[in-house]
């Protein structure tokens, strides 16, 4: 039987942080959707295509060719063959990723791919529709979030770590557009479902945030 862990929440929660070392530790398989908005993002900035122009981005979603492989138990992301794993984690992916997953088209793609990842293993998976759509027969459910000022430090320290410099305020505001735009879509909004357990990390460390997810899912009986 398969156990499958479903974790949502804002950008700069701590999800895939905690995500990774909670599969690790009881040796299911991670994986980390937004890596694959980010892979799509990069196609269209590739190819400049408008981001906000669906019907543009409706005649190209055949042509985009993402996929996952583990190189010890880390997840690549390879887009077209290309191993784009370090390419996707700047400013301007993170905004074209949330610009185009606001459209149908390219949700439907990503989410049978990812139901399909999902469909045989245990896995932990995190994103802002893993309990609602993608799985929502997860055995565990939790909604992890932070306020705006604690996940916009811990995006600066990300940013710092690859030579990008960035204010408390310019963050702040990237943060609170970016959560804007993922709660008010129409296509599969993020929001904390009924049966989700919610996790604010604000002032918790990323230890206390593990061992409260591992304990739940234990009662659940994960191992
Ligand atoms: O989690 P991450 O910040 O890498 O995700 C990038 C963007 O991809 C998010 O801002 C969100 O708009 C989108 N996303 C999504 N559904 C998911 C995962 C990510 O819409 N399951």
């Amino acid at each position: 039987m398969s156990y499958k862990i479903a974790i949502d929440g804002p950008a700069g929660a701590g999800k895939s942080t905690v995500a990774k070392i909670i599969s690790k530790e009881l040796g299911y398989v991670y994986i980390d959707t937004g890596a694959m908005y980010r892979a799509f993002g990069l196609f269209l900035v590739n190819n400049n295509i408008d981001v906000n122009n669906e019907e543009e981005i409706s005649k190209v979603v055949d042509k985009v060719n993402i996929s996952i492989k583990f190189v010890q138990n880390e997840q690549h992301i390879y887009l077209n063959g290309e191993d784009v794993t370090d390419m996707i984690r700047t400013p301007i992916i993170s905004e074209a990723a949330s610009s185009c997953s606001v459209h149908a088209c390219v949700r439907t793609k990503l989410v049978s791919m990812q139901q399909e990842l999902a469909r045989s293993t245990s896995v932990v998976m995190d994103g802002r529709d893993i309990g609602s759509v993608v799985l929502p027969d997860a055995n565990l459910k939790i909604f992890l979030t932070a306020s705006v000022e604690v996940r916009a430090k811990r995006r600066i320290k990300d940013y710092e770590e690859k030579g990008i410099k960035k204010n408390l305020d310019e963050v702040m505001k990237e943060i609170e557009e970016r959560d804007y735009r993922d709660t008010h879509r129409d296509n599969s909004p993020l929001t904390q479902v009924k049966d989700a357990i919610l996790i604010d990390s604000s002032n918790m460390n990323i230890d206390e945030v593990v061992d409260k997810i591992i304990s739940l899912a234990d009662g659940g009986s994960s191992r």
